[in-house]
Protein backbone atom coordinates (compact mmCIF):
# COMPACT_ATOMS: atom_id res chain seq x y z
CA UNK A 1 0.00 0.00 0.00
CA UNK A 2 1.26 3.44 -1.35
CA UNK A 3 0.48 6.24 0.71
CA UNK A 4 0.88 10.24 0.17
CA UNK A 5 1.94 12.62 2.15
CA UNK A 6 1.10 16.03 1.61
CA UNK A 7 2.60 18.10 4.46
CA UNK A 8 4.59 21.70 4.22
CA UNK A 9 6.04 20.97 7.79
CA UNK A 10 8.78 18.90 7.47
CA UNK A 11 8.22 17.80 11.48
CA UNK A 12 4.86 16.84 10.57
CA UNK A 13 5.67 14.94 7.08
CA UNK A 14 8.48 12.97 8.73
CA UNK A 15 6.49 12.19 12.25
CA UNK A 16 3.90 10.44 9.82
CA UNK A 17 6.17 9.12 7.50
CA UNK A 18 8.14 7.27 10.24
CA UNK A 19 4.79 6.10 11.99
CA UNK A 20 3.45 4.53 8.52
CA UNK A 21 6.79 2.95 7.30
CA UNK A 22 6.66 1.25 10.37
CA UNK A 23 3.71 -0.33 9.69
CA UNK A 24 4.46 -0.90 5.89
CA UNK A 25 3.25 1.36 3.57
CA UNK A 26 5.10 3.10 0.92
CA UNK A 27 5.06 6.76 1.75
CA UNK A 28 5.73 9.61 -1.19
CA UNK A 29 6.10 12.79 0.65
CA UNK A 30 4.80 16.06 -1.20
CA UNK A 31 5.42 19.77 0.86
CA UNK A 32 3.59 21.83 -2.25
CA UNK A 33 0.21 21.59 -3.96
CA UNK A 34 3.11 21.55 -7.31
CA UNK A 35 5.06 18.62 -5.52
CA UNK A 36 1.61 16.77 -4.83
CA UNK A 37 0.09 16.78 -8.09
CA UNK A 38 3.45 15.91 -9.93
CA UNK A 39 3.59 12.95 -7.59
CA UNK A 40 -0.53 11.44 -8.21
CA UNK A 41 0.69 11.96 -11.99
CA UNK A 42 3.85 9.85 -11.72
CA UNK A 43 2.70 6.77 -9.87
CA UNK A 44 -0.55 5.55 -8.05
CA UNK A 45 -1.23 6.30 -4.56
CA UNK A 46 -4.10 4.04 -2.27
CA UNK A 47 -4.21 7.06 -0.09
CA UNK A 48 -3.59 10.45 0.44
CA UNK A 49 -3.01 12.17 4.04
CA UNK A 50 -3.66 16.32 2.76
CA UNK A 51 -2.41 19.49 4.77
CA UNK A 52 -5.01 22.46 3.63
CA UNK A 53 -2.51 25.02 4.40
CA UNK A 54 0.16 24.73 1.52
CA UNK A 55 2.56 27.39 0.71
CA UNK A 56 1.40 27.40 -3.19
CA UNK A 57 -2.23 27.40 -2.57
CA UNK A 58 -5.10 25.47 -0.61
CA UNK A 59 -5.31 21.35 -0.35
CA UNK A 60 -9.25 21.80 -1.20
CA UNK A 61 -8.23 22.53 -4.52
CA UNK A 62 -6.03 19.53 -4.50
CA UNK A 63 -8.72 17.71 -3.37
CA UNK A 64 -11.61 19.18 -5.88
CA UNK A 65 -8.68 19.18 -8.90
CA UNK A 66 -8.30 15.24 -7.94
CA UNK A 67 -11.73 14.31 -7.43
CA UNK A 68 -13.29 16.24 -10.35
CA UNK A 69 -10.47 14.38 -12.23
CA UNK A 70 -11.23 10.25 -11.29
CA UNK A 71 -9.02 10.08 -8.38
CA UNK A 72 -11.41 7.75 -6.17
CA UNK A 73 -8.84 6.96 -3.51
CA UNK A 74 -9.35 7.82 0.61
CA UNK A 75 -8.49 11.33 1.57
CA UNK A 76 -7.50 11.78 4.78
CA UNK A 77 -7.49 15.83 5.59
CA UNK A 78 -5.17 16.65 8.58
CA UNK A 79 -5.94 20.50 9.33
CA UNK A 80 -5.24 23.17 12.11
CA UNK A 81 -8.65 24.36 10.54
CA UNK A 82 -11.06 22.74 12.73
CA UNK A 83 -14.43 24.66 12.72
CA UNK A 84 -17.55 22.63 11.20
CA UNK A 85 -18.13 24.47 8.24
CA UNK A 86 -14.17 23.39 7.14
CA UNK A 87 -15.10 20.04 7.88
CA UNK A 88 -18.46 19.97 6.02
CA UNK A 89 -16.70 21.19 3.03
CA UNK A 90 -14.17 19.15 2.73
CA UNK A 91 -16.41 16.19 3.02
CA UNK A 92 -18.09 18.04 0.34
CA UNK A 93 -15.41 18.22 -1.65
CA UNK A 94 -14.64 14.44 -1.51
CA UNK A 95 -12.25 14.01 1.53
CA UNK A 96 -12.96 10.82 3.42
CA UNK A 97 -12.02 11.88 7.47
CA UNK A 98 -10.92 14.82 8.68
CA UNK A 99 -8.04 14.87 11.57
CA UNK A 100 -7.66 18.34 13.54
CA UNK A 101 -4.36 19.32 14.24
CA UNK A 102 -2.33 18.67 16.92
CA UNK A 103 -3.39 15.05 15.94
CA UNK A 104 -1.88 11.34 17.27
CA UNK A 105 -0.24 9.68 15.55
CA UNK A 106 -1.82 6.20 16.22
CA UNK A 107 -5.00 7.86 15.89
CA UNK A 108 -3.88 9.03 11.98
CA UNK A 109 -2.66 5.11 11.22
CA UNK A 110 -5.91 3.72 12.59
CA UNK A 111 -7.81 6.04 10.38
CA UNK A 112 -5.90 5.27 7.21
CA UNK A 113 -6.48 1.72 8.30
CA UNK A 114 -9.76 1.65 8.64
CA UNK A 115 -10.29 3.87 5.33
CA UNK A 116 -8.39 1.38 3.32
CA UNK A 117 -10.43 -1.25 4.47
CA UNK A 118 -13.48 -0.09 3.95
CA UNK A 119 -12.35 1.15 0.37
CA UNK A 120 -14.59 -0.38 -2.39
CA UNK A 121 -17.03 -1.71 0.16
CA UNK A 122 -19.60 0.52 1.68
CA UNK A 123 -20.43 3.33 0.67
CA UNK A 124 -20.03 6.44 2.96
CA UNK A 125 -22.48 7.94 4.90
CA UNK A 126 -23.27 11.00 3.61
CA UNK A 127 -26.69 11.22 5.23
CA UNK A 128 -27.66 11.61 9.05
CA UNK A 129 -31.13 10.89 9.73
CA UNK A 130 -33.05 11.17 13.08
CA UNK A 131 -36.65 11.19 14.14
CA UNK A 132 -37.80 12.45 10.50
CA UNK A 133 -35.13 14.71 10.42
CA UNK A 134 -32.75 14.25 7.29
CA UNK A 135 -29.55 16.57 6.37
CA UNK A 136 -27.56 15.39 3.61
CA UNK A 137 -23.76 16.38 3.73
CA UNK A 138 -23.25 16.75 -0.11
CA UNK A 139 -26.64 18.18 -1.18
CA UNK A 140 -25.80 20.29 1.77
CA UNK A 141 -30.06 20.01 1.92
CA UNK A 142 -32.46 19.02 5.22
CA UNK A 143 -35.71 17.88 5.47
CA UNK A 144 -38.05 17.03 7.69
CA UNK A 145 -40.98 14.72 7.56
CA UNK A 146 -39.85 14.90 3.85
CA UNK A 147 -40.71 19.03 3.34
CA UNK A 148 -37.56 20.89 2.46
CA UNK A 149 -36.05 23.02 5.70
CA UNK A 150 -34.30 26.13 4.46
CA UNK A 151 -31.14 26.78 7.27
CA UNK A 152 -28.36 29.42 7.33
CA UNK A 153 -24.80 27.72 7.31
CA UNK A 154 -24.92 28.17 11.01
CA UNK A 155 -28.04 26.38 11.61
CA UNK A 156 -26.92 23.43 9.44
CA UNK A 157 -23.69 23.57 11.24
CA UNK A 158 -25.34 23.15 14.67
CA UNK A 159 -27.65 20.36 13.52
CA UNK A 160 -24.98 18.23 11.81
CA UNK A 161 -22.81 18.77 15.63
CA UNK A 162 -25.94 17.39 17.51
CA UNK A 163 -27.02 14.44 14.63
CA UNK A 164 -23.30 13.50 14.67
CA UNK A 165 -22.80 13.44 18.28
CA UNK A 166 -26.69 11.92 19.11
CA UNK A 167 -26.09 10.35 22.76
CA UNK A 168 -23.53 13.37 23.86
CA UNK A 169 -24.34 16.49 26.15
CA UNK A 170 -22.75 19.49 23.81
CA UNK A 171 -21.46 21.84 26.26
CA UNK A 172 -22.23 25.70 25.45
CA UNK A 173 -18.40 25.92 25.30
CA UNK A 174 -18.08 23.43 23.25
CA UNK A 175 -20.94 24.35 20.49
CA UNK A 176 -19.19 27.74 20.61
CA UNK A 177 -16.51 26.84 20.06
CA UNK A 178 -17.24 24.52 16.70
CA UNK A 179 -20.15 26.78 15.41
CA UNK A 180 -18.19 29.71 16.16
CA UNK A 181 -14.71 28.98 16.59
CA UNK A 182 -14.70 31.26 19.36
CA UNK A 183 -11.56 31.27 21.77
CA UNK A 184 -13.52 34.61 23.44
CA UNK A 185 -15.93 34.76 25.63
CA UNK A 186 -19.13 34.93 23.57
CA UNK A 187 -22.24 35.81 24.61
CA UNK A 188 -23.83 32.35 25.06
CA UNK A 189 -27.38 32.75 24.87
CA UNK A 190 -26.40 33.78 21.26
CA UNK A 191 -26.84 29.50 21.17
CA UNK A 192 -29.77 29.30 22.88
CA UNK A 193 -31.31 31.65 20.43
CA UNK A 194 -29.65 29.05 17.51
CA UNK A 195 -31.13 26.31 19.50
CA UNK A 196 -34.59 27.76 20.22
CA UNK A 197 -34.62 28.04 15.87
CA UNK A 198 -33.78 24.66 15.38
CA UNK A 199 -36.51 23.87 17.73
CA UNK A 200 -38.99 25.67 15.92
CA UNK A 201 -37.93 24.64 11.97
CA UNK A 202 -37.94 20.79 13.69
CA UNK A 203 -41.06 20.55 15.87
CA UNK A 204 -42.12 16.84 16.56
CA UNK A 205 -46.02 16.46 16.72
CA UNK A 206 -45.20 14.79 19.69
CA UNK A 207 -42.61 13.37 22.26
CA UNK A 208 -39.42 15.89 23.59
CA UNK A 209 -38.55 18.50 21.13
CA UNK A 210 -35.58 17.89 18.86
CA UNK A 211 -33.12 19.15 20.51
CA UNK A 212 -33.48 19.00 24.86
CA UNK A 213 -32.26 20.71 27.45
CA UNK A 214 -29.59 19.67 29.81
CA UNK A 215 -29.67 21.76 32.96
CA UNK A 216 -26.29 23.42 33.98
CA UNK A 217 -24.68 21.44 31.60
CA UNK A 218 -25.81 22.53 28.14
CA UNK A 219 -28.19 20.24 25.14
CA UNK A 220 -28.46 16.74 23.84
CA UNK A 221 -30.30 15.72 20.83
CA UNK A 222 -33.09 13.79 22.10
CA1 LIG B 1 0.65 23.54 6.46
Amino acid sequence: MKILIVEDEHKVSRFVERALSEQAYTVGVAGSCAAARDALAESPYDAVVLDLGLPDGDGLDLLREWRASGFNEPVLILSARDAVEDRVRGLNLGADDYLPKPFSVDELVARLRSLLRRQGTAPRATVLEHRGVRLDLLARTVTFNGGEVELTSREFALLELFLQNPRRVLTRTLIAEKIWDASYEMETNLIDVYVRRLRMKFDPAEGEPLIKTVRGSGYQLA
